[in-house]
């Protein structure tokens, strides 16, 4: 008689994992193994995450977190993705997973399919050179990254968990020695415009027909009866690929390496490295030192993102016809622009304005914001904590203390707030209040917040000041009513 198989006792070990895109053959992944670390040390689990997964977070132990994304050894198979990518604006056909891997794939209690990868797991045949390793500075900043950006309403990857993992590595950008981590990341997927560009490269049509029918049934489900769902896949892309840009500009967020390897073909942003907050308020501002021309500066971004998409026409050109997704591609800025002035009204304290006022508003704002190099989130802090509903009657009193930074430019912005202000019926200017206080965060991810937190755990292994910090950047706002209070 043959007996059942032992159950896994580590619910993480036990989800339901399925194969999707092992299903598709292999010819986009390498399995790899896992490095095996020195030490484990659980310094992140992302508890809010685990009910997505049907999980309770009390039935999961650290040693379950520890078992499962820190010890690979009897796990897999572990896939290493083979893509390639435009970097910086050039082809490079030797991309590919070159630090982590595809753990596994699992559907949500929402019934979506999710992708576990890690990053800092060994290297691959794509490591060229490099050590596969994930520095934990590294690890802290994209945990940050991706918490403060999903409670700001972007469309992003999560962390799963962060292990420290013993090991001493070196880096260019990085004091070093400087300590090692182990990644585990959910998004919802791994697949890149690189993917497609990569077959295309090998000039294999047949794959990019596969991976587009995958990537169609298991992202663009609603699509898949449709009998022109390719061109409409793309156009959808180019509205997710819009909004993401609208909502990256609006949450004042520059990712800094928006190569095409780094697009996901969800539309959702992943894989945060040398990314930052603005500070101040400058399109030209350029997170990453690598970047001497500004290409992936904060105020480039939709641009950058209409050329990846551009870009990637060229390897679903067999299949798709050009023209179709040039008329795709031309919505891009109607797309963008119609979600990011939904954010910025909505930062601005309105939801709908007649739609000549709302665009004045608007670019008077950014006006403002940039003739004064005003300090981006500040400013729209202070608009949410000062605001008062007589300011619709007294304009002196809207926010004087920011007029002497660029005093035309101010005065501008402040008539035409007002007029906006007084559009509105006097019992809508309490929802003027709440929305500010719902769209301006008072907890920012600026970039003294990330090396402080750093400061306390490289130079006392202090890990407090981060989970505070995590805490605060999961619900960023001032709690309702407060404002109130404060006037
Ligand atoms: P990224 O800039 O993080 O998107 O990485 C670009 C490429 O470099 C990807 O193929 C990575 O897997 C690879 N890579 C980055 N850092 C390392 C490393 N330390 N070791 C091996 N490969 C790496
Ligand atoms: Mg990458």
């Amino acid at each position: 008689m043959q007996s059942d198989p032992p159950l896994k006792k580590n619910p993480l070990l036990a989800l339901p994992f399925e194969p999707a895109l092992a299903s598709l053959g292999e010819d986009y992944y390498d399995v790899v193994a896992a490095a095996e670390f020195p030490v484990h040390h659980l310094r992140f689990r992302n508890d809010a995450l685990l009910p997505l997964l049907n999980l309770d977070p009390a039935a999961v132990s650290d040693a379950d977190f520890i078992e499962a994304f820190g010890h690979f050894e009897g796990q897999g198979p572990f896939f290493a993705l083979r893509y390639h990518g435009y970097q910086f604006g050039e082809y490079n056909p030797f991309l590919g997973d070159g630090r982590g891997f595809l753990y596994g794939q699992v559907r949500g209690r929402d019934g979506e399919l999710y992708d576990l990868g890690t990053k800092g797991s060994g290297t691959t045949p794509y490591s060229r050179g490099g050590d596969g390793r994930l520095t934990l500075k590294g690890g802290v900043r994209e945990v940050l990254a991706a918490e403060a950006l999903q409670a700001l309403g972007v469309r992003t990857s999560r962390t799963l968990s962060l292990i420290e993992t013993g090991e001493r590595l070196w880096r260019g950008d990085e004091p070093s020695p400087t300590r090692s981590s182990v990644m585990v990341r959910l998004s919802r997927s791994h697949i890149r415009f690189g993917t497609f560009e990569r077959l295309h490269y090998l000039g294999r049509k047949d794959l990019i027909r596969q991976l587009l029918d995958h990537v169609i049934a298991c992202y663009y489900r609603p699509l898949v009866d449709e009998a022109d769902r390719d061109a409409l896949f793309y156009e959808q892309l180019v509205e997710r690929v819009a909004e993401l840009a609208a909502q990256w500009m609006a949450a004042g967020f520059t990712h800094a390496v928006l190569n095409t390897d780094n697009m996901s073909i969800t539309g959702e942003s992943f894989d945060y490295g040398p990314y930052a907050f603005i500070d101040l308020y400058d399109p030209d501002f350029t997170a990453a030192y690598f970047d001497p021309y500004g290409r992936y500066s904060y105020g480039n971004q939709p641009l950058i993102c209409k050329v990846n998409l551009e870009a990637l026409q060229i390897p679903l050109e067999t299949l798709i016809p050009g023209e179709r997704m040039q008329a795709s591609l031309g919505r891009f800025q109607a797309f963008y622009e119609r979600a990011y002035s939904r954010r910025m009204l909505a930062k601005l304290g309105f939801e709908a304005l007649e739609a000549s006022l709302a665009k004045d508003v608007l670019a008077s704002t950014l006006a403002y914001l940039q003739a004064a190099r005003a300090p981006y989130h500040a400013f729209f802090l202070q608009l949410s904590r000062n605001f008062c509903p007589d300011w619709s009657t007294e304009a002196e009193s809207i926010l004087p203390e920011w007029r002497p930074a660029a005093e035309a430019e101010f005065l501008q912005w402040r008539t035409l707030y007002q007029q906006a202000l007084q559009t509105l019926p006097p019992a809508e200017l309490d929802a003027v209040a709440e929305r500010l206080r719902e769209h301006n965060p008072s907890t920012v991810l600026l970039r003294p917040q990330i090396e402080n937190v750093w400061a306390a755990i490289s130079e006392n292994d202090d890990w407090e000041p981060f989970l505070t910090l995590v805490e605060r950047l999961q619900d960023p706002f001032d709690p309702p009513n407060t404002h109130e209070r404060q006037r």
